[in-house]
């Protein structure tokens, strides 16, 4: 089955930081793939920004390279890279200075969508904003997309805010997330809401718990001195982990409309019951087979920053009272896995006998890698010799359903900026949420900065520290197998 695939506007759009690692692995292949599906239209444009003095050819050929770089062979037509190329042009610009931004004037054109996408660090936000006002390049109808991270802690986030809606309206700032332009992420708002069959069961009565893991194998990857100073539960707890607990926990938003669904996320968020100190574990890992530990990649020998944080939250609302959620999330794991697993309880009697085969009902949200849902169900193992009950999958991937094997499923990032282009803003973070988001982070983070507390070292390779085991043995629950 063919994906139906509806173009887009014309528009223009501007990289800042076009020639850094996020554009060259993520934003320019992924509009290439947009481009060969036909979404991207031949009318648009992208322009490169950044300090490095290139010509538009020179920059065109090194859009050439990344696409062959990270752009799978069978989807690079020699054609329609050539005609793809040829919508690019680049302009040198420093964010700080003010050469350059006439000159970017000349390249945008009025009746088409204008969008600028800042790739660049998040101290630059304010400056680049500040000039496309100056400049008089973005209007009332321009958007700006910012990337993560967006502030380290509520101070910071809201200082960004504010300089932000110094020249732009809410409506214009579009903040990424990009779990959340994840099929199956998507594809959980649509099992919840689409089907009579979860939402009656959506609740504590019914849900024994919640599992959110976001498993890495790789290590700080050359990011120490910046990971140093952030660590997971900044990097991927307050962000990525966070909104994936509020698709799960959000009330049914009365539309599939962005700010209905951001209102009903920022609940959830302010519902929140602050973490107790021994409901939290923080791990760094050692090195193993050659690969160094984590002290080793950072520039401080001594640092206390977390490769790994599991932590045990509560709702305190009518539909979560009682239902623990666990997050946890690390790098140099046994394996790349992210996943939400949604446990249900127990049927309140057993009319069976022999129920040794019995286990609980559990639906797997998959992000990566193979993203897709399963909900494990109890039948009767097959065969004769009474009645013994064995647990199967029931196999709701997107992959299996539509075939997607053969099919191009657009990634996170594709999705998000034709989202952008679209102007559609439910799958990005608003402002309160960012804010509301660090009100809960924060006097966690301080709390461990304030005792003093140092990381469990754990081994790489491994599933973490033992203590986080702990967290949910103690509860007589266990984490399920990354793998
Ligand atoms: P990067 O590789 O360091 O690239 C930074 C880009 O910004 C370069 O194009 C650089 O080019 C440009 N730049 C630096 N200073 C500038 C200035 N004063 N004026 C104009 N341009 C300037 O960084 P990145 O990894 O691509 O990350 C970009 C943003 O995405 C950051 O906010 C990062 O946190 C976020 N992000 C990145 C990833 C990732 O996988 N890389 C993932 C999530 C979020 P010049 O030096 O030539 O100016």
């Amino acid at each position: 089955m063919a994906l139906r695939v509806i173009p887009v506007d014309p528009f223009d759009l501007v990289i800042f930081g076009a020639t850094g690692d996020l554009a060259r692995r993520k934003i320019l292949p992924g509009l290439y793939r947009r481009f060969l599906a036909g979404q991207m239209t031949p009318e648009s444009r992208i322009i490169g920004a950044a300090r490095a003095e290139l010509t538009d050819a020179a920059f065109a050929q090194s859009v050439q390279d990344a696409i062959e770089e990270f752009v799978p062979a069978a989807q690079r037509d020699a054609a329609s890279v050539a005609a793809f190329l040829a919508l690019l042009a680049y302009v040198p610009i420093d964010a700080k200075g003010e050469g350059g931004w006439a000159a970017l004037k000349g390249r945008v054109r009025s009746g088409v969508v204008r969008a600028f996408y800042f790739s660049v660090a998040p101290a630059l936000f304010g400056d680049l904003a500040e000039r496309l006002h100056l400049h008089g390049i973005a209007d009332g109808q321009s958007r700006i997309v910012v990337e993560k991270p967006f502030g380290r802690d509520l101070a910071t986030a809201r200082a960004l805010n504010t300089a932000l809606a110094r020249h732009f309206a809410e409506e214009q700032i579009y903040r990424i997330d990009h779990y959340l332009g994840k099929e199956t992420v998507q594809n959980l708002m649509a099992v919840r809401f689409a089907n009579i069959l979860f939402e009656p069961l959506w609740k504590a009565e019914y849900i024994d718990h919640v599992q959110i893991t976001v498993a890495e194998t790789v290590d700080v990857e050359g990011r120490g001195a910046y990971y140093d100073k952030s660590g997971a539960m900044r990097d991927m707890v307050q962000n990525h982990m966070m909104q994936l607990l509020c698709l799960i926990a959000m009330e049914p938003p009365y539309h599939f409309d962005p700010d209905a669904v951001r209102d009903e996320k920022l609940k959830v968020i302010r519902a929140l019951d602050p973490v107790k100190p021994e409901d939290i574990v923080r791990g760094q890992y050692l090195g193993a087979n050659g690969s160094g530990s984590y002290v080793e990649h950072s520039e401080d020998p001594a640092s206390r920053t977390e490769s790994y944080v599991a932590l045990k939250c509560h709702i305190s609302n009518w539909r979560w009272k009682g239902t623990p959620f666990y997050l946890r999330t690390g790098k140099k794991l046994r394996a790349r896995s992210s996943e939400i697993a949604i446990t249900f309880k127990e049927p309140p009697h057993s009319i069976f006998d022999d129920d040794r085969g019995w286990r609980e009902n559990v639906l797997v949200i998959r992000l990566q890698p193979n993203e897709g849902m399963n909900l494990m169900v109890m039948i009767k193992e097959p065969g004769p010799g009474g009645m013994r009950l064995m647990q199967v999958p029931l196999d709701m991937s997107f992959a299996d359903a539509v075939g997607a094997e053969a099919v191009d499923i657009p990634d996170a990032y594709e999705r998000l900026i034709m989202d952008v282009i679209r102007g559609n803003q439910t799958l990005f973070m608003r402002g309160d949420e960012v804010e509301a988001a660090w009100a809960w982070a924060d006097p966690i983070i301080q709390g461990w900065e304030g005792r003093g507390d140092k990381p469990q070292a754990y081994d790489a390779g491994s599933s973490g520290p033992d203590d986080a085991m702990m967290l949910m043995h103690r509860d007589g629950r266990r984490w399920r197998d990354i793998r």
